[in-house]
């Protein structure tokens, strides 16, 4: 206590919150998915949450959290949904939206600050002909640096790959976690260090995004008579290098029917295939559909569908929320399925789970090569079912995260090596930043579940 009101008092001026009701609510994944974790998490809170207006004032707010050895845990939109930005050992919620703006923009490459949402750096830059290559579904709520350090890809990924993808993030500028910060420029492979690191051992700062053409997109829903013949479909436009896309969402019947907001466009029985595609690209689109005897039940210019919000709504970490809606008992794991005999993966796993478990995915590239994320859906019962239905999966070839659990290794997506442990030391040498996340010694993935996953694969690609 005495920590906290010491540290209070040399970071006198900058903007705090303190009282119980406001820490509780602003401690939590702002949408809570997992049924697993909203156990887990409960109870688990900030005490006190500060917003520093710029990096000036950030830097005296982390000098005092380091001085004072409080565990300083750094919040964009707060939309992670494996309770990644909630203080689980309490301390210092970092409230970074208010150091937020674009900086500049050159053709192709946009540099920011850590606290911007994605759909601001879009309206910024869209006038001027370019758009960010990859947003999650949480676009308009979610921070860059929220996603850099927390999200792994969305639409743009069928054309540009996974976040972890080299080119995908230019730049990092990052402060150490010291009684006296330092910032540190990461360019090149370096900016992998931080990507996906929760927060654990930087606080990012400024971002430099690559960017690509804004198109006008066009939102289709394509719908088949059957299942197999959907995942024909999505896999060839997956593999349709001339065709311009950002989307490309699987969902098995009756994953449609669950998701009331899409207004019944689709046929009783149909599975669906969401798809962006850019205008230039629309005839050649309608001739793929065609030859896969589809039919697009649905087709608006982006965000204008009947469904009162864009059609990435649907998709991605949306889809569940959308389902959940129906009943919040709906659960999946995260499982990535491999590029090799993808379309034979997905019917193995179809044929083994059949319609009470229908299949959600989304389709992109990894390391160049289209892979498919998700897994068969099912109503929430206990932690063994949600292990037999990993186990069902790794059987099949899938390689699955955790999406059940907070820590980066339980999670499973990004790989540690020495290198990030030796980063890890150098920034933040008291352990302090969200502690929990990311701990080697003693602490070393005590915070995981007990779910079999053993996390993505991902090719070599030299150190
Ligand atoms: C409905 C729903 C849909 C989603 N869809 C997607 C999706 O399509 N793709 C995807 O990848 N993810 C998705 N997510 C996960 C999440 O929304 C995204 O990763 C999002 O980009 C996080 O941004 P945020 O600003 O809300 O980050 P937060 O939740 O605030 O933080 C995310 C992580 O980053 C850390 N962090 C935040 N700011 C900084 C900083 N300045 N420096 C260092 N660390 C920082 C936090 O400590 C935390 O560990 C989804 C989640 C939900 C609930």
């Amino acid at each position: 206590m005495r920590a906290l009101s010491s540290f209070l008092g040399e970071t006198r001026g900058i903007a705090f919150v303190d009282d119980p009701a406001t820490l509780r609510l602003r401690s939590r994944d702002r949408f809570a998915v997992s049924p697993v974790l909203r156990q887990s998490l409960q109870g688990k809170a900030a005490e006190v949450i500060v917003s520093p207006g710029d990096k000036g004032e950030l830097l005296q707010v982390i000098a005092a959290a380091a001085r004072h050895r409080l565990p300083l845990t750094a919040r964009g939109g707060g939309t992670a949904n494996y309770g990644q930005s909630v203080p689980s050992r309490g301390g210092v919620l970092l409230d970074m939206t208010q150091i937020s703006g674009v900086l500049w923009t050159r053709p192709g490459r946009v540099r920011v600050l850590a606290g911007t949402l994605m759909s601001e750096i879009d309206a910024v830059t869209r006038p001027q002909g370019w758009e960010l290559r990859i947003h999650p579904s949480t676009r308009s709520q979610a921070t860059v640096a929220g996603f850099v350090a927390g999200g792994s890809g969305g639409m743009g990924s069928c054309g540009w790959g996974m976040l972890r993808d080299r080119g995908n993030i230019i730049a990092l500028e990052v402060m150490s976690m010291e009684e006296e910060p330092r910032m540190v420029e990461l360019r090149g492979r370096d900016v992998e260090l931080v990507h996906h690191a929760y927060g654990t051992n930087a606080i990012i700062t400024e971002l430099e995004m690559p960017l690509a053409p804004a198109w006008s997109w066009d939102e289709a829903i394509v719908a088949f008579p059957t299942y197999l013949q959907a995942v024909d479909f999505a896999i060839q436009l997956g593999h349709e290098p001339g065709l311009i896309k950002k989307l490309i969402s699987l969902q098995e019947w009756p994953i449609p029917r669950l998701m009331r907001g899409l207004c019944g466009v689709v046929p009783e029985g149909h599975s669906m295939v969401s798809c962006m595609i850019a205008e230039p690209s629309r005839e050649a689109f309608a001739s793929l559909v065609a030859d896969h005897a589809g039919d697009i039940v649905s087709d608006y210019p982006e965000g204008e569908g009947p469904y009162g919000q864009p059609l990435y709504e649907f998709a991605y970490g949306h889809g569940q929320m959308q389902i959940q809606k129906e009943d919040a008992r709906y659960t999946s794991v995260q499982g990535l399925f491999p590029p090799e005999g993808l379309a034979e993966i997905i019917g193995r796993v179809h044929a083994r789970h059949g319609s009470s478990a229908p299949l959600r995915l989304e389709l992109f590239l990894s390391q160049g090569r289209l892979v498919a994320m998700g897994s068969p859906l099912v109503l929430y019962e206990s932690e063994a079912q949600l292990a037999d239905l990993v186990r069902n999966l790794q059987a099949e070839g899938v390689g699955v995260a955790n999406s059940h659990t907070t820590g980066v290794r339980g999670v499973g997506i990004k790989q540690i090596t020495e290198r990030d442990r030796a980063f890890k030391r150098d920034m933040d040498p008291h352990g302090l930043l969200n502690p929990g996340q990311l701990d080697f010694g003693e602490e070393e993935g005590k915070a995981e579940t007990a779910l079999p996953t053993t996390g993505w694969r991902f090719r070599q690609t030299g150190s």
